[in-house]
């Protein structure tokens, strides 16, 4: 494992002052609802107007409509956009690993397909991995596609399905040659399905705070065609962990909870801060500076050709505990507890933080497996 000390370039910084100015202008404190990070609400509009200013599938080809950008040009613009609050949710997915699996693995009709829509800020995508039965150990994934002609039949159930109610297509892990050798690993494939086929159902599973936000996606014999089977039938699992590579190590592990310390100050502006104020502030400094260098090494190292993922699983275990951990720590310093429902947006962030912080150690691979893979990682 290894972490090389970077900094941002010239030209990454005058790239960051851009985002900030464009942010400053189109979001201003009040006039928009300051979300936790990439939990973000879905705004179409807002993701065209990023993609039309190259911020959405920056490091995708150009001859695809993207942008052939560095991955810390990536972190930039990301950081920042995270850093506000913006409403990242539409184009999330499929700019965060969606069109880079496309690129990598897809045919040359499936680029031409999904990726100039995708830079555009206009297709949004969900992610089919987790199954009733299969969350952490994913290859034991049930959902099967069985041969018909011309394609494949896919049935089984999908559940925790983030924006599937609300995206055009996900990316499904499923079975498509039986079980030979108890080898879990092999036998999978990835899918391009549309969300809107016949034979899918999408059923909201209720948050913890009442919102939707994730669903269980039922198919039954939902047909997908030999064109949309992503990368080489059978090599599901492969594609599917270099896909988690770019899911994990990146600002929204350890960003979601900064907007609740930024509006904690700015409701108590004007007031001197007390000891215990600071003292937190001191903490929480410290670590995001931390954790914003091991993160932008990550990216560094993915712009050299590295593969990260080891050095990624490790920035996601340290960042989404150190998300909860603000909360906890704001929380010492108020005198309240926070309702969704109040007037103050510090007071609504932190109580949005309360509500869905137990998820970020979840999301994307729990603390449990990902110091597993960091600890693989040390031991190799
Ligand atoms: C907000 C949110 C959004 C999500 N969005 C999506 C999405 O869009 N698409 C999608 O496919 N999935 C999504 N998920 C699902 C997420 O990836 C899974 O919840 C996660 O992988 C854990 O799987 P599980 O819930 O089945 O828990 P389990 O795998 O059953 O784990 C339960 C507990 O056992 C522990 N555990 C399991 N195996 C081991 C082991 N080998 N060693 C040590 N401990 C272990 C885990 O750490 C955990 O504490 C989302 C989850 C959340 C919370």
């Amino acid at each position: 494992m290894r972490f090389a000390p970077t900094e941002l370039t010239g030209p990454e910084l005058e790239l960051q002052a851009e985002v900030r100015d464009f942010l400053a202008a189109e979001l201003a404190p009040g006039s928009y609802d300051r979300a936790l990070g990439m939990g973000a609400g879905k705004d179409k509009e807002f993701s065209k107007k990023l993609a039309a200013r190259g911020w959405v599938g920056m490091a995708l080809p150009t001859r695809y409509g993207g942008h052939d950008r560095t991955a810390v040009d990536r972190f930039v613009v990301v950081e920042e956009l995270l850093r506000h609050g913006a409403p990242v949710g539409y184009h999330w997915v499929a700019d965060r690993q969606t069109g880079s699996i496309i690129n990598r693995f897809g045919t040359e009709d499936q680029r031409e397909r999904f990726l100039p829509p995708i830079c555009r800020g206009e297709l949004g995508f969900s992610i089919g991995m987790s199954e009733p039965d299969s969350g952490s150990d994913l290859a034991s994934v049930s959902t099967r596609g069985t041969r018909t002609d011309g394609g494949w039949l896919l049935n089984g159930t999908k559940v925790w399905t983030s924006g599937a109610h609300e995206n055009d297509w996900f990316v499904v892990l499923c079975r498509t040659a039986p079980l030979e050798d108890g080898n879990k690993h092999q036998g999978l494939s990835q899918l391009l399905v549309d969300l809107s086929a016949p034979g899918l159902e999408i059923n909201p599973i209720p948050f913890l705070d009442g919102s939707h936000h994730f669903n269980e996606v039922v198919m039954t014999d939902v047909f997908v065609p030999d064109e949309l089977v992503l990368g080489e039938l059978g090599m599901g699992w492969a594609q599917n962990t270099s896909e988690l590579a770019y899911e994990r190590g990146g600002p929204d592990r350890w960003l979601s909870t900064y907007g609740v310390v930024e509006e904690f100050l700015r409701a108590n502006e004007g007031t001197p801060l007390g000891s215990r104020a600071r003292e937190m502030l001191g903490w929480a400094t410290a670590r995001w500076w931390t954790l914003r260098n091991l993160s932008l090494s990550v990216a560094r190292m993915i712009d050299e050709g590295a593969a990260p993922s080891v050095e990624s699983a490790l920035v996601k275990e340290m960042g989404t505990r150190f998300e909860q951990d603000i909360t906890e720590r704001v929380l010492e310093l108020v005198d309240l507890e926070p309702s969704p429902e109040s007037a103050s947006l510090f007071e609504r962030m932190l109580a949005a933080a309360v509500l869905t912080g137990p998820s970020f150690t979840i999301r994307g691979g729990t603390t449990e497996i990902l110091r597993s893979v960091a600890s693989k990682g040390l031991s190799a």
